[in-house]
């Protein structure tokens, strides 16, 4: 389930978005100052942070800017609200690294459509669309994992966390992912599990790879973390007996 932080210190807009986001199917935190929304990402990096501008304390933007600034955070999704529709105010948002901008009053509607748009971009692993990466098909809203034409698919058995370790590498194919990353961005937790779980579960996903020969799409980069890859030589599957 994709994870979305709601950093706004006027209760009655934060519940109302927070009630909206729970039922589009999102699991939802809400954090009402920056130090209540820095402690949430050190805990848990969310997918996506619908972030007021005017908080009590430090602004959303100077939140924003620092997250910017951070090799963990710089990538997270960040929608910018705010009660201000100056231009200039804008031009500030989108520097301090916003990926979109939404004034107050907004509708959800428009909300809702804003969050999936910077989903699709930044953070397709969030969303149930089916991708496919060479031979491979992976449908989130199914769950289920195929080789080969609809004709003639064979399926792969994964465990949960198989699962979502091939889902955001088939989301972020031939870039390499360093241990931690992945933690960070499958598990949702760099501090408190160990690396080599990853090492685990990769282990895990080449062999549940390997009856339709594709375990060797998962590569290992030495002293970098692992990648998916369709620029191998994948073998023919077997038809089906
Ligand atoms: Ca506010």
């Amino acid at each position: 389930m994709s994870r979305i932080l709601v950093v706004e210190d006027e209760s009655a807009i934060a519940e109302l978005i927070s009630i909206n986001l729970r039922h589009a199917g999102f699991e939802v935190n809400i954090a009402a100052t920056a130090e209540q929304a820095q402690a949430a990402v050190d805990g848990v990096l969310p997918d996506l942070i619908i972030l007021d501008w005017m908080l009590p304390g430090q602004s959303g933007l100077a939140l924003a800017k620092r997250w910017r600034g951070d090799a963990r955070t710089r990538e997270m999704p960040v929608i910018m609200l705010t009660a201000r529709a100056e231009e200039a105010d804008k031009i500030a948002g989108l520097d301090a690294g916003a990926d979109d901008y939404l004034t107050k009053p907004f509708s959800t509607n428009e909300l809702m459509a804003r969050i999936r748009a910077v989903l699709r971009r930044k953070a397709p692993e969030a969303l149930d669309s089916v991708v496919e990466v060479g031979p491979l098909k992976i449908d989130p809203a199914t769950r289920r994992v195929t080789r080969g034409t609809d004709h003639e698919a064979r399926e792969v058995k994964l465990g949960a966390t198989e699962f979502r370790l091939l889902h955001f590498f088939m989301t972020h194919p031939e870039r390499v992912h360093s241990r931690p990353q992945l933690l960070d961005r499958v598990w949702g937790d760099h501090v408190f599990i160990e690396e080599r779980t990853v090492d685990v579960h990769v282990k895990r996903l080449r062999e549940a790879l390997s009856p339709v020969q594709c375990a060797q799409m998962i590569e290992t980069v030495r002293g970098a973390g692992y990648r998916l890859t369709s620029q191998v030589n994948v073998t023919p599957a077997a038809l089906p007996a």
